[in-house]
């Protein structure tokens, strides 16, 4: 009944993105704690002894000059003409706040993030599939939820509130209720998503910062139905994670409320780490991939390992104040590509 990590579960893919140093009022000039040396590898500089220096090599490394382009067509692309053929794929920022994870996966208007890079590709996947042989009819769907308090919270209906996770008799993981909004196009997609993702960013620094402490999950759903059989209908699931704070909130002091929030979150991150560790090690030796031990991995249960294609990049800031956090994030990150 527990499921086990099978031989054709694949391993996450892990890239980590530097942003640029970035320059505050009170810069005492310390300069930053990581340095690039290729594209794969970079080292962290011990704050307290310079000379002290830990390597790091990664599937990619994306240092403070990378495009946007750049992070979405290597760590991001190759993986998306998977979802047209009905398998599961999901894309994970990581990292502690400030470090860049809205940035790497919304982006802005001038930087457009993975999201929107990544619909783009999927309509324009499905037009050339489309093009070039008339056997399958797609369509395309969207849902946007959050998971916030161990609550799965339906974005595009916010009065929709802890939503049950279920799972089909084929195994398929499903939210019943949750909105899933037919797009017709990439412009469609903008108008409908663009709206959801701005309350939840301005709403957030009204609620104590609450989106560093949730989880925003995009869904991407292509459903593809066979013209001479029309029965045969496979659905490809693509998941756009923009996680919560990677830093441990205890010791930031945090109290109360916010206390319980951050053992919340502490839940879903360590089982991530759990079910990523359990997948890249083939089962951790038990076998079992603790899906089940919070909502995040349960509800990415059937496209994370498995035969579903996952990335994880781990944003990680260069400044000496984020030195702890840079350090945990990217032994989490390490931890996960071991195979
Ligand atoms: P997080 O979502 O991890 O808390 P943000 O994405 O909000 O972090 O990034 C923090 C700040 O750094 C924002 O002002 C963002 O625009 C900026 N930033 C992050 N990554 C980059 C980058 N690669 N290039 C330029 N600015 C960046
Ligand atoms: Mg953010």
């Amino acid at each position: 009944e527990v499921p086990k990590a099978a031989k054709q579960t694949s391993r996450v893919r892990v890239a980590v993105r530097l942003r640029p140093y970035m320059v505050k009022q009170d810069d005492k000039g310390e300069g930053a704690c990581v340095r690039g040396l290729d594209s794969q590898t970079l080292e962290i500089i011990n704050w307290r002894n310079a000379t002290e220096t830990l390597q790091y090599q990664f599937d990619a490394f994306h240092d403070e000059q990378a495009t946007q382009q750049e992070v979405f067509l290597s760590s991001v692309k190759p993986i998306l003409p998977h979802i047209l053929k009905g398998q599961n794929a999901s894309v994970f920022a990581y990292g502690p706040t400030g470090a860049g994870k809205t940035h790497t996966m919304l982006g802005g208007p001038e930087q457009p993030g993975v999201i929107p890079r990544a619909v783009r590709e999927v309509f324009n996947l499905v037009k050339a599939k489309e093009k070039e042989d008339n056997a399958w009819d797609y369509s395309i769907s969207m849902s946007y939820l959050e998971i916030y308090n161990e609550k799965v919270l339906d974005l595009l209906c916010p009065s929709a509130q802890d939503l049950p996770i279920r799972e089909d008799k084929d195994r398929n993981i499903l939210i019943p209720g949750l909105t899933n909004t037919p797009l017709t196009s990439f412009s469609d997609f903008h108008t409908q998503f663009l709206p959801a993702s701005l309350n939840r960013t301005t709403a957030s620094t009204k609620l104590n910062q609450r989106s560093s402490r949730s989880h925003a999950v995009l869904l991407i759903k292509v459903v593809r139905t066979q013209r001479a059989v029309q029965q045969r209908v496979q659905t490809g699931k693509l998941y756009l994670v923009d996680l919560a704070g990677s830093e441990d909130n205890r010791r930031t002091g945090n109290k109360g409320i916010r206390l319980k929030e951050s053992g919340a979150i502490n839940l879903s991150l360590f089982t991530l780490s759990k079910v990523v560790d359990a997948l890249s090690t083939g089962g951790g030796g038990s076998g079992r991939v603790p899906y089940r031990d919070s909502k995040l991995t349960r509800l990415l249960q059937d496209s994370l390992g498995g035969s579903a294609h996952s990335v994880m990049i781990t944003n990680i800031a260069p400044e000496y104040t984020y030195y702890f956090d840079t350090y945990t994030a990217l032994n989490f990150a390490a931890k996960s590509k071991q195979v």
